[in-house]
């Protein structure tokens, strides 16, 4: 009876791994879509020239990690390489007037965010059925970098990270917790978290730790700080690529069951800090326990610490309500993955209804 068990859960094991891979293809988007974002980002970046000469606009966020979905928004964050700036408020006042007049895009500029943006959406149309959705930054170099960093970790092992990452994007979404503007957590913050999990909660480890591992040459400190946080990491993909070598072999559906295992039970919320850079931290050594804001809205009942910017909690939008709900959602999900489905795929579409 136990052995016919057995063989059942690993037959559901393989196939939910082939499921996975197979539903988060379907979900990239296609060369067509990226060509006319790329189509846009160019004509974007000519037009903002006209105002700053010494420009250039470049993609971070999904469309340049390799965790990008078919209709992802598109971020983009314009860099000024010449002495003399405007500043960033001014800056998104002025582009968000130019591109009112000289294109078709609704406009909505938002020059004293705490990080000033231009908002930009184009209606859907035959060639482009969901629109699109692009935000402007302006200097935001940081966002670039952890760009680059997740990037790095998706690529030393695409099919387990890539596929979990995905997967969990997309899940967020169907399960309406994915909207830091509603209490819920950013894309970015469940990138963090499977991170965190391979890098310091798999034993072994899945991934390495970019930001620890030793660089082939000395480092100066003006080359690895930017606005005084570090931001160096292991870069050299082709050589992660040869010389790492995760003796950890569980399959991808093996993570994903054991990721909302972990995030539904055993990750310390009320006292810890997810730290991709440095394991598990606390949040009383963080400054981060609520009570510090006084009366003002919680900021830290969800605690991941930015990779560089490490006074900055990527979760501080969660709120009580918010992270109850997700706690909720992870337990739900633990609770289909672990209830013996004898059909992958329908366990797959009951996780994302
Ligand atoms: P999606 O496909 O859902 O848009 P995404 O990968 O673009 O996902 P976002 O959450 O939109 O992820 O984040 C895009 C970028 O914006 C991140 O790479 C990060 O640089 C920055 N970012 C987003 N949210 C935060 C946050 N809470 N704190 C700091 N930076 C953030
Ligand atoms: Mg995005």
């Amino acid at each position: 009876q136990q052995h016919r068990r057995l063989i059942s859960r690993q037959r559901f094991i393989t196939d939910f791994s082939q499921c996975l891979f197979e539903f988060v293809v379907q979900l990239l988007p296609t060369t067509e879509e990226m060509a006319v974002k790329e189509d846009v980002r160019k004509l974007l970046e000519r037009l903002i020239r006209t105002i700053e000469p010494d420009s250039r606009l470049l993609s971070f966020g999904s469309s340049a990690n390799g965790f990008s979905l078919k209709n992802s928004d598109m971020d983009l964050c314009c860099l000024i390489d010449s002495g003399e700036r405007l500043n960033a408020a001014d800056l998104v006042t002025m582009v968000g007037d130019l591109l009112e007049r000289e294109t078709k895009f609704h406009v909505k500029p938002l020059p004293h965010a705490r990080i000033p943006i231009v908002k930009l959406t184009l209606d859907p149309s035959p060639a482009l059925p969901f629109g699109i959705a692009c935000d402007i930054g302006f200097e935001n170099r940081l966002a670039l970098e952890n760009t680059r960093l997740l990037m790095c970790y998706a690529s030393i092992d695409p099919a387990r990270v890539r596929t979990m990452v995905l997967f969990l994007k997309v899940w967020s979404k169907r399960r309406k917790i994915n909207s830091p503007y509603k209490g819920t957590l950013s894309s970015y913050g469940y990138v963090l978290l499977v991170i965190y999990f391979l890098v310091h909660v798999k034993n072994p480890p899945i991934l390495p730790n970019l930001q620890q591992m030793p660089p082939l040459r000395p480092i100066s400190e003006e080359e690895s700080h930017l606005n005084g946080f570090n931001i160096w990491f292991f870069d050299d993909i082709e050589l992660l690529r040869q010389r790492w070598k995760s003796s950890n072999t569980d399959t991808v559906a093996e993570l994903l069951i054991e990721f909302f295992k972990f995030y539904s039970r055993d990750f310390a919320y009320n006292t810890g800090v997810a730290s991709i850079r440095a394991g598990l931290l606390k949040k009383d050594a963080k400054g981060w326990l609520s009570e510090d804001y006084g009366t003002g809205r919680e900021r830290n009942r969800l605690c991941i610490e930015d990779p560089f910017e490490t006074d900055f909690n990527v979760a501080r939008c969660v709120t009580k309500d918010g992270l109850y709900t997700i706690r909720g959602e992870f337990m739900r999900a633990s609770r289909i993955l672990q209830a013996r489905p004898d059909r992958a795929i329908l366990a797959l579409a009951q996780l994302c209804e």
